[in-house]
Order: structure tokens, then C-alpha cells, then sequence
């Protein structure tokens, strides 16, 4: 799939297989498991693609949580709300922090030194099942649901009642959802698992070169829908003083709401809801 020039790091952590290569044409590249997570070159569109659709439709998100997103790029671009007071991170692997720290520090950009970021390592089911606090947002940045991989159990409607419980009255949730080409069976499983555990949900996609594909995110509302802010983005993120986004502007927000059509007729058959009893997976 990529040229690999050389291999910068390598190792085996308790939870997973974590490498660091230099592509030929993505710049550093860190895999988890074998699969590309992130990349210097393309890693602003899937993170800002994550973030932005929920934290600029909340009105004024203050206490964010993420669970996963190790790489801290996903932290970094929460941290560019000034609304932003506290940012809980929770990841399963201390290593994969230190390792993007060490080989790939443009990817969190000094946002773990952010006072506003509070470092928890920990299983993110378990977080959200002893968690007494309510947050704003909760992004949910995770591994995709491989079977006998670390992230599985957070895909399913148990775990998105439990994530409805621990957000505020108008709070909004999003996950990425896997590739909308490659899994789209997984994508609307999810949407629909989503819908499932909120009164309104919702899915996007957006084009990650280096993922050759199209990657999908879902959401789970309890106050505004981000589909809303289309036509208005550009606006609201004025408005609350949000700056430097690289990839999304007026047009490319409304182009990740622009699903194909045989997607959209997919997901309006698609019945199937993940559950503990029953997760589903997507292929290796
Ligand atoms: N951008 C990525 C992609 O390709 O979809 C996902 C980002 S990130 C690197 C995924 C993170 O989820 C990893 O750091 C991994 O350690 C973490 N993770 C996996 N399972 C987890 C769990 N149960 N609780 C918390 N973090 C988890």
C-alpha cells in the first residue's frame, strides 16, 4: 500500500504492535497493529474532520473528553476551542503517547503540556463506567473494532448508553466510524448502534489519502446537530474565535455531510446494532 523508506521505531507494547516508519510519501507514519493511524503529511484532515463537527455545533463546549487518540492530535485540535477548560485523555497505551512524543511530536504539538489536559491511561469503557463527572463532548478515538483488539467493546449500544449518560442535558458524542468504502457495513452498524443509545444521529465522511479511502465518523446527539451547521461554519467558527484550521472551510464542511447514495440507501436497509453479546468486527 506505501512506499517504506525505513523503519524509525518498532516495538511491542502490552496491547499492541506500535511502529514509526518514514513513508515515501506521507512523511512519518505511526502504525498500531499494522494499520496506519496517522501520517505528518495528511493527519489534520481526519483530526480536524473529527473534532470540528461537534465542538463548534456544541454552543460552548468546556470539559471534553476523548477516549483514545494517543497520537495527541485529536487533543491538539479540541485544545484550539478557547472555550476549552479541561480536556480528559484517555488512552490504553502509555507507549503510543511516548512513542508519537519521541518520533512524531508535530502530531500533538505541545498540547500535552497544555495545562488544560489531563492525562489518564486506563481503559476507556472502564473510565466512562466509573465516571461520576458529566462532560460537554466526548470524542471517541479509537482503534478500529478488530476482533481481540483493545477497542471492540467501546462500538457497541451498551457502551453508548453508558457514554449518553456521562454527557450534559445538550451534549454531543462522535466516533470514527471506520472506511465508508471499504467497511460500509461497519460505518452504518455503527451510525445505527449510535441511534440506538441518542434521540439523534448522524454521520459524516471525509477523503485520508493515506488511508486510501473515504473515512466515516458518526455522531450521537443530545442538543444541536452538527449537520445544522451547514452553510453556517465558517461563521460559528468566527464566532468563537476558532483559528488556523488547514482543511475545513464553508465548502469542504458541507462536502463531509455529501454521503454517496448507494451508502445512504445501505444504511436506510441497515438493521443491524452491535451490542456486547454481539460486537461487530471489521476485517483485518
Ligand atoms: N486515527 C486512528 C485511526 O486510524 O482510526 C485512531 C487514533 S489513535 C492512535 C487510537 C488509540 O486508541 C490508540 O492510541 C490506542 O492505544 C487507543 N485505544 C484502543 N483501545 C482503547 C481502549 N479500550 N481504551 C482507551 N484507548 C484505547
Amino acid at each position: 500500500m506505501h512506499g517504506i523508506r525505513r523503519t524509525i521505531h518498532s516495538e511491542r507494547s502490552e496491547f499492541q504492535d506500535i511502529d514509526v516508519v518514514e513513508s515515501e510519501d506521507y512523511g512519518r507514519m505511526l502504525l498500531l497493529d499494522g494499520k496506519v493511524q496517522s501520517t505528518v503529511r495528511d493527519e489534520h484532515i481526519y483530526h480536524e474532520s473529527l473534532v470540528h463537527p461537534a465542538m463548534v455545533a456544541h454552543a460552548s463546549p468546556k470539559e471534553v473528553l476523548i477516549l483514545g487518540g494517543g497520537e495527541g492530535g485529536t487533543l491538539r485540535e479540541v485544545l484550539r476551542h478557547p472555550s476549552v477548560e479541561r480536556a480528559v485523555m484517555v488512552d490504553i497505551d502509555r507507549r503510543v503517547v511516548q512513542v508519537s512524543k519521541e518520533y512524531m511530536p508535530e502530531l500533538s504539538g505541545g498540547a500535552f503540556e497544555d495545562p488544560r489536559a489531563e492525562l489518564v491511561f486506563g481503559d476507556g469503557r472502564r473510565y466512562v463506567e466509573e465516571c461520576v463527572g458529566e462532560f460537554d463532548v466526548a470524542i471517541v478515538d479509537l482503534t478500529d473494532p478488530l476482533e481481540g483488539g483493545p477497542g471492540a467493546m467501546l462500538y457497541t449500544k451498551e457502551f453508548y448508553a453508558l457514554l449518553s449518560r456521562i454527557l450534559k442535558n445538550d451534549g454531543i458524542m462522535v466516533t470514527q466510524a471506520t472506511s465508508t468504502y471499504y467497511s460500509d457495513y461497519c460505518f452504518a452498524t455503527i451510525l445505527k448502534t449510535v441511534g440506538s443509545a441518542f434521540q439523534t444521529a448522524g454521520g459524516y465522511h471525509v477523503w485520508v489519502p493515506s488511508y486510501d479511502s473515504t473515512w466515516g465518523f458518526v455522531y450521537g446527539t443530545k442538543g444541536p446537530d452538527p449537520n445544522g451547521l451547514i452553510g453556517r461554519f465558517e461563521e460559528a467558527t468566527a464566532r468563537k474565535g476558532l483559528k488556523c484550521l488547514r482543511y475545513l472551510d464553508e465548502k469542504t464542511y458541507q462536502a463531509l455531510f455529501a454521503l454517496p447514495k448507494e451508502l445512504v440507501e445501505k444504511i436506510r436497509r441497515w438493521e443491524l446494532v452491535a451490542t456486547d453479546a454481539k460486537p461487530t468486527f471489521m476485517p483485518v
